[in-house]
């Protein structure tokens, strides 16, 4: 009887591939295991054995295999069916799903390009005949085709020899250079050997009595060192002896202070600290962790609702000891990994090398080792915490998920397909495994919380902050009112300022929040501060300079250009909007003295860019933090005693149905970062609108009543979580195909849903790469179901795609999209 394999490619295929395999092959294949196979006319892929069975295709001749490059499934039947589940609910194929889940050395292709790996010294003795060629040719030509190597090694299967190199560390991936993590530097000084003694130091201060600055430098670093045992670092010296970094210098230079680095690993565990115990909870966390266990007792996802600094964390420990002692497997999702390497280091003192940490940037090795000790359940896995990716991992017997900061949209892939939402299908996951799953948030999603109300999700809260640390005192501040008194200073409201002086002088830290995103701007007044909505949807319409008009990027109703403001009549319109770059520009100008860092895309984007400037302001080497959305999130700096927000408006008034939400989410994490030790911390949130119910909801830590009126606007207006939306894009070229296109699309579409179909519309940016954009947006209601209509949409794309002319237009599809 002929055997056959299903094959997944990490193509964006419709079905799976079916190929021929000998009867010795069908005996020792299985599901989760990769082939090499080949595909088109000269394409050599890797795949997933998705099936074997005896069924040969109907519509072709199946091929037959290239090679087997597995021993054993790396895949296991759980993850099969999670990626099916995935690949239908996000509406995509399973080969995206194959090609986001898997590390890319696993997924060698004849298009894949090889380099030499510069990292290593490699000892050539070591390397079998076939390597050797293959190392050799690298040497003489610094990147290779897969052909090419088949060409040099005279194969056709390379794939394995080139697995064996990448183990060897003899090469790395052409796409896959990412940067390697290397650990961060501190600057220490000591005094030079040579003056350690009492009548040494006293002559080196003798001799630096026409030199004050340096020998108050040497006074300061022995008053430190009195003080502490601690290494001493320069910052610290610095700002002790109210110098500079030239003068310390200067010592270093001539000897006198020595200058020495400690890696201080913030990623990898050091193995020196031994397992300490867990703290005892507080009568608070107690009663949390009792909620959670009596909802997990019912098989219940749980949110765990806890002001920040209430010691959520603390909670989770807990359950991850017990899931860990259990001897099952526990996962620790996190929006972004490179942002909370506070929460890995303490995490790490628990349960230290039981920890795998796991994030698409980091290189292939790294990646594929965590992948393969997860896989055989290693000691060194049991812990894995990650970025969404991190859920793609093989567990076999996962116990416990947790969801930190639930309510991120992070969260959800944007680009490519599979265009997931990590807490989502992590819950999918979890349900698959039979696991505990712990939703954990200061501000919940409405969608989350929503469910928690109903009594879908289980719920348990802490309502203070530990240790007694008071919530910070916030306050509004009317910047119509002290624009109209001349009171402003560029952008800084005269209360702001004189905050930030009192807190300078104290030598407290500071973080300013100014929101500006890369997208159309919105038109606002200048006087009331008004920003036009749209009369359907309930959002902000943007700015099209285009056109010169303001658009609903949601429904499509758009209005000319108005020439005075619709609420007060000021001819005084903006359409700018202004952004960190100026905000700090008229910081260092208002406070000279004072060292300023700015934190945005702009300046993280470079080397472990976001790490360089945390590291430089939880030092203290600066004073004030100027950021967008990342300095809201889950840092934990201690002699942070301001947050300024410099303008509220700009997030209240985004152009999107879940703004209020974002913008009470986003404001109360901000003013999260204040004061989290004994002092109490402020929060300055400048507004032209200090009586909007979402800032009022802010300062009076109001959720339960933003939830409530966000719930109320949903279920007015048809969205998440009373129904779902589907998000359609279409793409092509040419103008007119791709009107004509969503059009038809959109016709076909109503004849079927009716009313809930919202668009064709623009995107703000309407072109993208020479591509034309438009969307569709596709509000179901509860009261359908999700599946049939997802069946129906598809039903159309058959007949849309038969359509001669339509073919080349791209169809994009994003449910839940946010
Ligand atoms: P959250 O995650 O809710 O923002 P954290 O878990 O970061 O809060 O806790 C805030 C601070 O309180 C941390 O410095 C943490 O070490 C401390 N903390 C929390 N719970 C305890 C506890 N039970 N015993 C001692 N310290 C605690
Ligand atoms: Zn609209
Ligand atoms: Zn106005």
């Amino acid at each position: 009887m002929a055997n056959f394999i299903n094959v997944i490619l990490p193509i964006p295929l419709e079905l799976s591939f079916t190929y021929s395999i000998t009867e010795e092959e069908a005996k020792i294949l299985q599901p989760g295991m990769r082939v090499a196979v080949p595909f088109g006319k000269s394409k050599i892929y890797t795949g997933i054995i998705f099936s074997v069975h005896q069924n040969p295709p109907e519509a072709y001749e199946a091929k037959v295999i290239h090679e087997i490059l597995d021993d054993y499934p790396i895949v296991n039947a759980t993850q099969l069916k999670h990626w099916e589940w995935i690949a239908a609910y996000y509406m995509c194929t399973l080969g995206e799903v194959l090609r986001s889940a898997l590390p890319g050395a696993f997924l060698l292709e004849s298009e894949t390009l090889v380099l030499r790996n510069t990292e290593y010294d490699i000892d050539e003795n070591e390397l079998l005949d076939d390597e050797f060629l293959v190392f050799e040719a690298l040497q003489h030509q610094s990147i290779l085709k897969v052909q090419e190597v088949s060409a040099i090694v005279e194969r056709k299967n390379v794939l394995p020899i080139l697995q064996r190199l990448l183990e060897k560390k003899v090469i790395v991936l052409k796409e896959e250079v990412y940067e390697q993590y290397k650990p961060k530097l501190v600057r220490y000084v000591k005094l030079g050997e040579e003056h350690a003694s009492d009548e040494k130091l006293e002559e080196l201060l003798n001799s630096l009595t026409r030199a004050p600055k340096q020998s108050q430098v040497v006074l300061s670093l022995f008053q430190l060192q009195a003080k502490s045992q601690k290494p001493i670092k320069v910052s610290e010296l610095e700002k002790l002896s109210n110098t500079s970094k030239a003068i310390i210098k200067t010592l270093v230079d001539k000897g006198i202070l020595e200058e020495y680095f400690i890696k201080t690993d913030r990623v990898s565990y050091d193995g020196e600290s031994d397992n300490s115990e867990t703290k005892d909870l507080n009568e608070f966390q107690e009663a949390a962790l009792v909620d959670i266990k009596s909802a997990f007792g019912e098989n219940k996802v749980t949110l765990l609702k806890g002001v920040t600094s209430s010691g959520k964390t603390e909670v989770y420990v807990k359950l991850i000891e017990e899931c860990l002692e259990k001897g099952l497997q526990a996962l620790y999702l996190l929006p972004e990994i490179a942002l909370t390497t506070q929460l890995i280091s303490r995490l790490q003192e628990y349960f230290g090398e039981k920890i795998a940490i796991y994030h698409s940037k980091y290189n292939v090795q790294e990646r594929v080792e965590v992948w393969q000790n997860v896989l055989q359940s290693k000691p060194k896995a049991q812990l894995v915490i990650g970025a969404r990716s991190a859920m793609y991992l093989p567990f076999s017997k996962l116990g416990l998920v947790i969801v930190d900061e639930e309510h991120e949209s992070s969260f959800k892939q944007f680009d490519p397909a599979p265009r997931y939402h990590a807490r989502d299908a992590a819950i999918v996951l979890g349900h698959l495994h039979k696991a505990n799953i712990l939703l954990g948030s200061a501000t919940p999603s409405v969608e989350t919380y929503h469910n928690a109300q109903t009594g879908k999700y289980g719920y348990a809260e802490i309502t203070r902050r530990y240790g007694n640390v008071l919530m910070p005192e916030m306050e509004l501040v009317d910047i119509k009112e002290e624009s109209r008194k001349r009171k402003m200073k560029g952008h800084f409201s005269e209360r702001l300022f004189l905050e930030m002086e009192e807190t300078l002088k104290d030598g407290a830290q500071i973080i300013l929040f100014q929101n500006r995103r890369g997208f159309a701007p919105l038109m606002e007044c200048l006087t009331c501060g008004h920003s036009p909505q749209c009369p359907n949807c309930d959002v902000s319409l943007t700015y099209h300079q285009y056109r010169n008009q303001l658009r609903c990027h949601y429904c499509g109703h758009h209005t000319a250009l108005p020439e005075s403001c619709f609420a007060c009549g000021s001819s005084e319109l903006d359409t700018k909007g202004f952004g960190t770059e100026q905000i700090e520009k008229e910081v260092t100008a208002l406070f000279p003295d004072a060292k300023v860092g700015r934190m945005d895309l702009d300046t993280t984007r470079g080397k472990h860019g976001y790490e360089k400037i945390i590291t430089a302001f939880e030092q203290q080497e600066l004073d004030i933090l100027v950021g967008t959305q990342m300095v809201t999130k889950g840092l934990d700096f201690r002699n942070v005693n301001l947050v300024g927000v410099m303008n509220a408006d700009s997030l209240l008034n985004f152009p999107d149905y879940r703004a209020h939400e974002r913008t009470y989410q986003l404001l109360t994490q901000v003013s999260g970062r204040a004061g989290r030790t004994k002092k109490r911390g402020r929060v300055v949130i400048q507004t032209y609108n200090p009586y909007h119910q979402i800032l009022k909801q802010v300062t009076n830590s109001d959720y339960e009543g933003m939830y409530k009126e966000q719930l109320y606007e949903r279920e007015q207006f048809k969205y998440p979580p009373v129904n779902r939306i589907i998000k359609i894009t279409f793409k092509h070229k040419n103008y007119n195909v791709l009107n004509e296109a969503a059009d038809w699309f959109s016709g076909a579409l109503r004849s079927n849903f009716g009313g809930t179909v919202l668009g064709p519309e623009y995107p703000p940016v309407a072109r993208i790469r020479n591509q034309y954009l438009k969307h569709i947006v596709i509000k179901v209601q509860k009261v359908h179901s999700l599946a049939q209509t997802k069946a129906n949409i598809r039903r159309i794309e058959k007949s849309f795609k038969s359509v001669a002319m339509y073919r080349g237009v791209r169809v994009i599809y994003n449910v839940d999209h946010i």
